[in-house]
């Protein structure tokens, strides 16, 4: 094939586009202006930045001295009062900040239990926490680890320590004990706060106990902040004298006052958050408070486009950045109202989403391309049983989406009445950075479309030249923005290496992009995933939504192994949706199809069938552990892996059919 670009998007581009609609466009946040706005970065948000209270105001939008950014100079402020108290004084005071369903099913209900906490509940119980957080020791610019189930007192527990200026790290509930000690240890947390249990997938997840694992190795922790989840009749845990106190034992001895916040400076440290370690070991992201929360409240504001009536559902967990800068500080900083679930999405039934949905007539849901290949995988049935007429957004977030993924979810979870705002961003870059803006983009499957005004993207070769319309290469962005990290916690110089290095001067993605004719951005994956197959550069995504795009697959990884003719060939591993027969027949078919949808340059070599791809605990496609398994190498970092038995499996496999 002459022209690798003319692939299954490029097809998809032509047929397929979805404007806004004008009853949507009528009534969005964002208009076309922004992006007219946004062409001058720093007075777009320093314009942004009065979207937010301010206790002194800044003097200086920004102080460049790459890679090191300011935002805001001179201004202070206080996040918690930004996401709680000030929608006191607006009008908020009962409004419902969180929405909150248990896993258990409760009889007699549908679904789970339900809390609801207004702005009113919620500022009193950050205020207690807060308290209680101070007459514990920990002050301004100590760290407290969060390792806690998805309930309303994490959110609680967050707030409380950004009230009281002491950054928290928040650990991802699905991690062991010794993944929780590096974290602990790595930015020297002087608490952790945690609780005796949390419900998943009808499990309980002996959260204490691996705290108490954890804190073993970990000499700088004082105190355990215990929350009871599950109670004793599920979980008895045992309290360690001198170091563990009850959490509800600590607020009621609280005073009921108001804890004054921290008043700090717009650069003073937030929190401290890992990535996921999809690429290799994870890297401490800083972010700190003022230029984090412009950003995260104005992507928020117009990427959802939040209203007053909405409910808003952003199905991440608190321990991944989605769920810092979309479940907390984003939406909470607009005053919105969040739903937040405590479990798995398949339980006790796949339908368990759509019932949340139906049950609390949500209207913006933000999920993964993950989840929503899990859900084509289950069948259509199950959204089909419930009323989903409440929705009037659709968002995803965490790896490219395929097409045909994305026009399921328009279908069958949008009823093709609602918007796909497909988000692309980092634990790095803190606020979403390419998107369309509901009422004013034009979408296209697959495509997360523009960089969000403001935001300077662009697709670059080797050098670091931009590359023509029409082809791929490097994403990069050009000027600093508000939310992006200030370095790795106590490593400047692997901050510097990492992302500026590269090209200097501007901040090096780690992903491969295209741009189409039109300008769209189309995310390819990692740049490690970008392949070179005789001399043609192929996108392991186009390969993978090629095969997702046959009806017998349901998820696809697609590697590159080293050829001593092409340099690089391709590898598949392809797990097939549920009753399908994987044979070789099915292979010989899939080869076939990805050789008609793409070309036969994409044709992959080698097509693995297996049960369940290797995944992080944010629930991406391990690709690096794959390339490890096809090119017989050790493997490498796997502390963040879901379930290191389906790499073992897959390595099995592998070796039988090398044999
Ligand atoms: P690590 O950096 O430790 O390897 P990670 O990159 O998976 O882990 P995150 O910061 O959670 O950690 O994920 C950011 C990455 O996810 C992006 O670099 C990109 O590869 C992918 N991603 C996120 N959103 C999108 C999207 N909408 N489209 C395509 N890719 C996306
Ligand atoms: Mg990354």
């Amino acid at each position: 094939m002459q022209n690798p670009s003319s692939t299954i998007s490029a097809l998809l581009q032509e047929h397929r586009r979805f404007p806004p609609s004008e009853s949507i466009a009528s009534r969005a946040n964002a208009r076309a202006d922004l992006y007219e706005r946004g062409r001058e970065p720093v007075g777009f948000w320093a314009e942004m930045a009065r979207g937010i209270d301010w206790h002194t105001p800044f003097t200086k939008t920004l102080e460049w001295n790459a890679p090191w950014a300011k935002w805001f100079i001179g201004g202070t402020l206080n996040a918690s009062v930004n996401c709680v108290d000030r929608h006191l004084a607006d009008g908020r005071r009962t409004r419902a900040a969180i929405i909150w369903e248990g896993e258990p099913s409760v009889p007699g209900n549908i679904g789970g239990e339900v809390r609801v906490l207004t702005y009113g509940d919620l500022h009193r119980e950050v205020n207690r926490a807060a308290h209680a957080l101070r007459d514990l020791g920990i002050a301004k610019g100590d760290r407290v680890a969060i390792y806690m189930p998805m309930v309303p007192e994490a959110v609680i527990a967050m707030l409380a320590c950004a009230r009281i200026g002491a950054p928290h790290t928040v650990i991802f509930g699905g991690f062991a004990p010794e993944a929780i000690r590096d974290r602990v240890n790595d930015c020297g947390a002087k608490a952790i706060i945690t609780a005796d249990g949390g419900y998943r997938r009808g499990n309980v997840v002996p959260l204490y106990d691996n705290v108490a694992k954890a804190a073993e190795g970990a000499p700088t922790v004082q105190k355990v902040l215990v929350l009871r989840r599950v109670g004793e009749a599920v979980r008895p845990v045992t309290l360690k004298a001198g170091r563990d106190v009850w959490w509800h034992e600590a607020l009621d001895a609280a005073p009921t006052s108001i804890c004054p916040p921290e008043m700090v400076d717009s650069e003073h440290p937030l929190y401290i958050l890992y990535t996921s370690g999809t690429t290799g070991k994870p890297k401490g992201m800083l972010h700190t408070t003022g230029g984090y929360l412009v950003g995260t409240m104005a992507t928020a504001r117009a990427v959802f486009d939040l209203k007053d009536d909405d409910v808003y559902w952003c199905t991440a967990d608190v321990g991944w950045v989605t769920g810092h800068s979309y479940i907390v500080y984003g939406p909470l900083a607009n005053g919105a109202t969040c739903l937040i679930y405590e479990g798995a999405p398949d339980f006790p039934d796949k339908d368990r989403f759509w019932q949340i949905v139906a049950k609390h007539r949500v209207s913006i849901l933000y999920t993964a391309p993950t989840a929503i290949r899990s859900f084509m995988r289950f069948g259509d049935a199950f959204p089909a049983r419930h009323d989903l007429s409440s929705l009037r957004l659709l968002g995803t977030v965490g790896e490219p989406i395929n097409p045909e993924a994305w026009i399921w979810y328009h279908e069958k979870i949008g009823h093709g009445r609602c918007p796909i705002v497909d988000t692309w961003w980092q634990t790095e870059t803190g606020q979403i950075l390419i998107t369309p803006l509901p009422g004013v983009t034009t979408t296209k499957p697959g495509s997360a479309t523009f960089p969000f005004p403001g935001i300077q993207a662009d697709v670059v070769d080797e050098q670091g030249n931009p590359v023509p319309l029409g082809s791929g290469g490097y994403l990069v962005i050009r000027h600093p923005w508000p939310g992006m990290a200030r370095t790795l916690w106590g490593d400047d110089e692997r901050y510097r290496e990492t992302y500026w290095s590269r090209f200097p001067g501007i901040y090096f993605t780690g992903d491969g992009a295209r741009r189409d004719e039109e300008g769209y951005f189309w995310l390819l994956g990692r740049v490690d995933d970008v392949l070179n197959v005789a001399g043609h550069r192929i996108g392991t995504m186009e390969v993978e939504s090629a095969l997702v795009s046959h009806p017998s697959v349901a998820e696809a990884a697609v590697i590159g192994v080293t050829h001593e003719i092409k340099g690089q060939a391709l590898a598949a591993f392809v797990t097939p949706r549920a009753g399908i027969v994987a044979d070789d027949r099915l292979i010989d078919t899939l080869k076939r199809h990805v050789a008609t949808t793409i070309g036969p340059i994409a044709r992959p070599d080698q097509i693995f069938i297996t049960a369940e791809l290797p995944k992080t605990r944010s629930a991406k496609i391990m690709r690096r552990l794959l390339r490890d398994i096809a090119e017989g190498r050790v493997l490498g970092d796997t502390t963040t892996l879901t379930d290191p038995a389906v790499v073992a499996d897959i390595r099995e496999r592998y070796a039988h059919t090398e044999a």
